[in-house]
Protein backbone atom coordinates (compact mmCIF):
# COMPACT_ATOMS: atom_id res chain seq x y z
CA UNK A 1 0.00 0.00 0.00
CA UNK A 2 0.81 3.26 -1.05
CA UNK A 3 0.25 6.80 1.45
CA UNK A 4 -1.68 8.23 -1.53
CA UNK A 5 -4.07 4.92 -1.28
CA UNK A 6 -4.73 5.66 1.83
CA UNK A 7 -6.95 8.74 0.71
CA UNK A 8 -4.10 11.49 1.98
CA UNK A 9 -3.89 14.85 -0.19
CA UNK A 10 -1.39 16.36 -2.58
CA UNK A 11 0.58 18.58 0.24
CA UNK A 12 0.71 15.73 2.73
CA UNK A 13 2.13 13.12 0.31
CA UNK A 14 4.58 15.86 -0.29
CA UNK A 15 5.50 16.23 2.93
CA UNK A 16 5.89 12.52 3.40
CA UNK A 17 8.26 12.09 0.46
CA UNK A 18 10.29 15.27 1.25
CA UNK A 19 10.60 12.77 4.93
CA UNK A 20 11.65 9.66 2.81
CA UNK A 21 8.73 7.99 3.52
CA UNK A 22 6.90 6.21 0.97
CA UNK A 23 4.96 3.14 2.52
CA UNK A 24 2.85 3.53 5.46
CA UNK A 25 3.24 1.20 8.91
CA UNK A 26 0.37 -1.31 9.48
CA UNK A 27 -1.30 1.09 12.12
CA UNK A 28 -1.27 3.65 9.61
CA UNK A 29 -2.51 1.91 7.12
CA UNK A 30 -5.34 0.70 9.31
CA UNK A 31 -6.15 3.73 10.91
CA UNK A 32 -5.65 6.83 8.24
CA UNK A 33 -9.16 6.19 6.12
CA UNK A 34 -11.03 5.73 9.15
CA UNK A 35 -9.52 9.16 10.75
CA UNK A 36 -10.04 11.00 7.14
CA UNK A 37 -13.97 9.84 7.53
CA UNK A 38 -14.41 11.53 10.88
CA UNK A 39 -14.95 8.16 13.16
CA UNK A 40 -13.63 7.97 16.45
CA UNK A 41 -10.84 5.82 17.26
CA UNK A 42 -9.40 3.53 19.66
CA UNK A 43 -5.67 2.34 19.29
CA UNK A 44 -3.63 -0.24 21.08
CA UNK A 45 -0.23 0.86 20.05
CA UNK A 46 3.82 1.23 21.59
CA UNK A 47 5.44 4.34 20.29
CA UNK A 48 7.72 3.41 17.41
CA UNK A 49 5.38 1.92 15.64
CA UNK A 50 4.29 5.86 13.69
CA UNK A 51 1.05 6.02 15.57
CA UNK A 52 2.04 9.81 15.70
CA UNK A 53 1.65 10.12 11.58
CA UNK A 54 -1.67 7.90 11.91
CA UNK A 55 -3.48 10.70 13.89
CA UNK A 56 -1.47 13.69 12.73
CA UNK A 57 -1.82 13.07 8.78
CA UNK A 58 -5.87 12.89 8.86
CA UNK A 59 -6.13 15.47 11.08
CA UNK A 60 -4.16 18.36 9.48
CA UNK A 61 -6.61 17.07 6.32
CA UNK A 62 -9.62 17.15 8.09
CA UNK A 63 -8.78 20.67 9.38
CA UNK A 64 -7.63 21.85 6.15
CA UNK A 65 -10.92 20.47 4.31
CA UNK A 66 -13.26 22.17 7.07
CA UNK A 67 -12.16 25.98 6.57
CA UNK A 68 -12.91 27.37 9.57
CA UNK A 69 -10.66 29.97 11.81
CA UNK A 70 -10.17 29.60 15.81
CA UNK A 71 -11.50 32.28 17.67
CA UNK A 72 -9.60 34.04 20.24
CA UNK A 73 -7.94 31.83 22.72
CA UNK A 74 -9.01 28.61 21.49
CA UNK A 75 -8.26 25.77 19.26
CA UNK A 76 -9.40 23.49 16.89
CA UNK A 77 -7.38 20.29 17.53
CA UNK A 78 -6.35 19.32 21.08
CA UNK A 79 -3.46 16.50 21.60
CA UNK A 80 -2.90 15.28 25.08
CA UNK A 81 0.29 14.05 25.79
CA UNK A 82 1.70 12.70 29.36
CA UNK A 83 5.44 14.38 29.01
CA UNK A 84 6.61 17.67 27.73
CA UNK A 85 9.20 15.47 25.93
CA UNK A 86 6.11 13.85 24.04
CA UNK A 87 4.27 16.97 23.97
CA UNK A 88 7.34 18.75 21.66
CA UNK A 89 7.99 15.58 19.53
CA UNK A 90 3.94 15.02 18.70
CA UNK A 91 3.89 19.24 17.76
CA UNK A 92 6.89 18.72 16.22
CA UNK A 93 5.36 15.86 13.43
CA UNK A 94 2.37 18.54 12.91
CA UNK A 95 4.32 21.12 11.76
CA UNK A 96 6.11 18.81 9.43
CA UNK A 97 3.58 16.73 8.02
CA UNK A 98 1.45 20.15 7.87
CA UNK A 99 4.61 22.54 5.86
CA UNK A 100 2.31 22.65 3.02
CA UNK A 101 -0.57 24.13 4.76
CA UNK A 102 -0.91 27.56 6.83
CA UNK A 103 -1.65 26.50 10.45
CA UNK A 104 -0.53 27.80 13.65
CA UNK A 105 0.73 25.85 16.39
CA UNK A 106 1.23 26.06 20.23
CA UNK A 107 2.56 24.15 22.67
CA UNK A 108 1.78 24.22 26.52
CA UNK A 109 2.97 22.10 29.31
CA UNK A 110 4.27 22.54 32.74
CA UNK A 111 7.60 23.39 34.19
CA UNK A 112 8.24 26.88 32.76
CA UNK A 113 6.61 29.99 32.68
CA UNK A 114 2.85 30.76 31.40
CA UNK A 115 2.93 33.86 29.98
CA UNK A 116 4.47 32.69 27.09
CA UNK A 117 2.01 30.21 26.02
CA UNK A 118 -0.97 32.57 27.36
CA UNK A 119 -0.01 34.99 24.72
CA UNK A 120 1.01 32.05 21.95
CA UNK A 121 -2.67 31.23 22.39
CA UNK A 122 -3.86 34.52 22.54
CA UNK A 123 -5.24 34.21 19.09
CA UNK A 124 -6.02 31.38 18.37
CA UNK A 125 -4.30 28.30 17.40
CA UNK A 126 -5.10 25.30 14.84
CA UNK A 127 -3.37 22.63 16.31
CA UNK A 128 -2.59 22.63 20.53
CA UNK A 129 -0.56 19.86 22.22
CA UNK A 130 -0.65 19.86 25.91
CA UNK A 131 0.08 18.21 28.92
CA UNK A 132 -2.97 17.90 31.25
CA UNK A 133 -2.03 19.26 33.93
CA UNK A 134 -1.06 22.74 32.82
CA UNK A 135 -3.93 23.19 30.45
CA UNK A 136 -5.87 22.49 33.61
CA UNK A 137 -4.56 25.60 35.13
CA UNK A 138 -4.09 27.65 31.90
CA UNK A 139 -8.09 27.00 31.93
CA UNK A 140 -8.83 28.08 34.99
CA UNK A 141 -6.73 31.13 34.44
CA UNK A 142 -9.63 31.80 31.32
CA UNK A 143 -6.21 32.47 28.76
CA UNK A 144 -7.69 29.08 26.64
CA UNK A 145 -10.82 27.89 25.98
CA UNK A 146 -11.96 24.74 24.89
CA UNK A 147 -15.57 25.40 23.46
CA UNK A 148 -14.76 24.93 19.77
CA UNK A 149 -12.22 22.13 19.57
CA UNK A 150 -13.24 19.83 16.59
CA UNK A 151 -10.85 16.96 17.08
CA UNK A 152 -9.38 15.50 20.63
CA UNK A 153 -6.32 13.11 20.51
CA UNK A 154 -5.12 11.25 24.06
CA UNK A 155 -2.00 9.96 22.89
CA UNK A 156 0.00 7.81 25.56
CA UNK A 157 -3.51 7.59 27.81
CA UNK A 158 -2.01 5.09 29.91
CA UNK A 159 0.63 6.29 30.96
CA UNK A 160 -1.11 10.00 31.60
CA UNK A 161 -3.11 7.54 34.03
CA UNK A 162 0.15 6.80 35.68
CA UNK A 163 0.92 10.12 36.17
CA UNK A 164 -2.31 11.23 37.94
CA UNK A 165 -3.90 12.80 35.34
CA UNK A 166 -7.20 11.06 35.21
CA UNK A 167 -8.97 14.60 37.00
CA UNK A 168 -7.23 16.85 34.76
CA UNK A 169 -8.44 14.12 32.09
CA UNK A 170 -12.16 14.58 32.83
CA UNK A 171 -12.25 17.76 33.59
CA UNK A 172 -10.35 18.89 30.13
CA UNK A 173 -12.67 16.48 28.56
CA UNK A 174 -16.26 18.30 29.91
CA UNK A 175 -15.26 21.64 28.36
CA UNK A 176 -14.88 20.07 24.41
CA UNK A 177 -18.14 19.73 22.65
CA UNK A 178 -19.71 16.27 22.45
CA UNK A 179 -19.96 16.42 18.43
CA UNK A 180 -16.24 16.41 18.85
CA UNK A 181 -13.55 13.78 16.89
CA UNK A 182 -11.94 11.52 19.37
CA UNK A 183 -8.82 9.37 19.00
CA UNK A 184 -7.21 7.61 21.70
CA UNK A 185 -3.89 5.24 22.19
CA UNK A 186 -2.43 3.63 24.63
CA UNK A 187 0.33 1.13 24.94
CA UNK A 188 -1.84 -1.39 27.48
CA UNK A 189 -5.25 -1.71 27.97
CA UNK A 190 -6.39 -1.90 31.67
CA UNK A 191 -9.75 -1.39 33.05
CA UNK A 192 -9.21 2.09 33.81
CA UNK A 193 -8.57 2.82 30.26
CA UNK A 194 -11.44 0.75 29.10
CA UNK A 195 -13.30 3.10 31.40
CA UNK A 196 -12.27 5.88 30.06
CA UNK A 197 -12.52 4.85 26.27
CA UNK A 198 -15.88 4.03 27.12
CA UNK A 199 -16.87 7.67 28.45
CA UNK A 200 -15.14 9.74 26.07
CA UNK A 201 -15.19 7.82 22.14
CA UNK A 202 -18.42 7.55 20.25
CA UNK A 203 -18.60 4.44 18.38
CA UNK A 204 -14.59 3.54 18.09
CA UNK A 205 -12.99 1.92 15.19
CA UNK A 206 -10.52 -0.43 17.12
CA UNK A 207 -6.93 -1.18 15.95
CA UNK A 208 -4.25 -2.64 17.78
CA UNK A 209 -1.09 -3.30 16.21
P1 LIG B 1 5.99 7.10 16.45
O1 LIG B 1 5.56 5.70 16.69
O2 LIG B 1 4.86 7.99 16.04
O3 LIG B 1 6.76 7.67 17.62
O4 LIG B 1 6.99 7.09 15.18
C1 LIG B 1 8.20 6.39 15.21
C2 LIG B 1 9.19 6.91 14.15
O5 LIG B 1 8.86 6.40 12.85
C3 LIG B 1 9.25 8.42 14.02
O6 LIG B 1 10.59 8.82 13.98
C4 LIG B 1 8.57 8.69 12.68
O7 LIG B 1 9.07 9.85 12.09
C5 LIG B 1 8.88 7.46 11.88
N1 LIG B 1 7.85 7.12 10.88
C6 LIG B 1 6.51 7.35 10.97
N2 LIG B 1 5.86 6.88 9.89
C7 LIG B 1 6.79 6.33 9.08
C8 LIG B 1 6.74 5.65 7.79
N3 LIG B 1 5.57 5.46 7.17
N4 LIG B 1 7.88 5.21 7.26
C9 LIG B 1 9.06 5.39 7.91
N5 LIG B 1 9.18 6.01 9.12
C10 LIG B 1 8.07 6.48 9.71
Amino acid sequence: TLFSELGLAEPLLKALESEGYTTPTPIQEQTIPHLLEGRDMLGLAQTGTGKTASFALPILQRLDQIKQRAMPKSTRVLVLTPTRELAVQVGQSFKTYGCHYRLRHALVFGGVGMVPQIKSMAGGVDILVATPGRLLDLMNQGAIRLDSVEVLVLDEADRMLDMGFILPIRKIVAAIPKSRQTVLFSATMPETIVGLADSVLHRPVKVEV
